[in-house]
């Protein structure tokens, strides 16, 4: 099934350009927009695989559309790339703190966009077929079809980006990850991303994470392992 994405917009030359182009590349497209028709949607069936999400809108700022769709059961999975104009740089930040998957910054070519939203849903499909449905390392469980773990007998969804760090520390169980081997891993060379990012999604990921949390061991200067409980105790 073509993959399907919300093209948040507000400017309407650029949203009916980006709706021919992506269209003409196979892929399904609805248009907003205002944050609150992208939330509208956001949530009707077939959800999309992606939103292109501009910040400036009319009523409420794509940072806020950003943090609800993250903030929504049934919508925290969806890849978020954002828009942002120039010299934004803050809002930039705040967008990857809030989960985004990525940016791109006014203007841009619609070559290179394509090339970043190719390939978040790259990622997106290998996470959900490529490996073993299930990992069971030590006490924390991580399927990787639903981008999902299990707490207390329960099943959590994680975004996208702690799904990609709780991968990462799972792989290397007993081993430290520093700040910069995260960023690397999960957000790309070339994100600017600050590692400041990084405390704030393993952060979030440790709350979802219930009492397991203490299997991810955060040390000062160091960074983040997930420890292997030993089996003698
Ligand atoms: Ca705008």
């Amino acid at each position: 099934m073509a993959n399907r994405i919300l093209i948040v917009e507000d400017e309407k030359d650029l949203s009916r350009t980006l709706e021919y182009s992506l269209k003409k590349d196979g892929y399904d497209t609805i248009c907003a927009a205002t944050g609150k028709e992208a939330l509208d949607l956001v949530c009707q069936e077939p959800v999309p695989d992606l939103v292109l999400l501009d910040i400036m809108l009319p009523d409420i700022s794509g940072l806020e559309v950003c943090r609800q769709i993250r903030s929504f059961k049934s919508t925290s999975d969806i890849s978020i790339l954002i828009l942002t104009a120039k010299g934004e740089e803050i809002d930039r930040v705040v967008g990857f703190e809030l989960g985004a998957d990525d940016y791109v910054v006014k203007p841009f070519s619609i070559r290179e966009l394509k090339l970043r939203i190719g390939a978040i849903l790259r990622r997106q499909q290998n996470s959900k077929t490529t490996s073993k449905a299930t990992i069971t390392a030590g006490l924390i469980p991580l399927n990787r079809t639903t981008q999902s773990t299990v707490v207390a007998g329960e099943e959590v969804s994680l975004t996208s980006l702690e799904f990609r760090i709780l991968d990462s520390l799972l792989a290397n169980p007993g081993q430290f990850m520093s700040r910069d081997d995260l960023l690397k891993k999960v957000w790309g060379d070339k994100s600017g991303v600050r590692s400041r990012t990084v405390d704030v999604h393993v952060n979030r990921l440790r709350e979802k994470l219930g009492s397991t949390n203490q299997l991810i061991e955060t040390r000062r200067n160091v960074g983040y392992r997930y420890n292997i409980p030993n089996p003698e105790h």
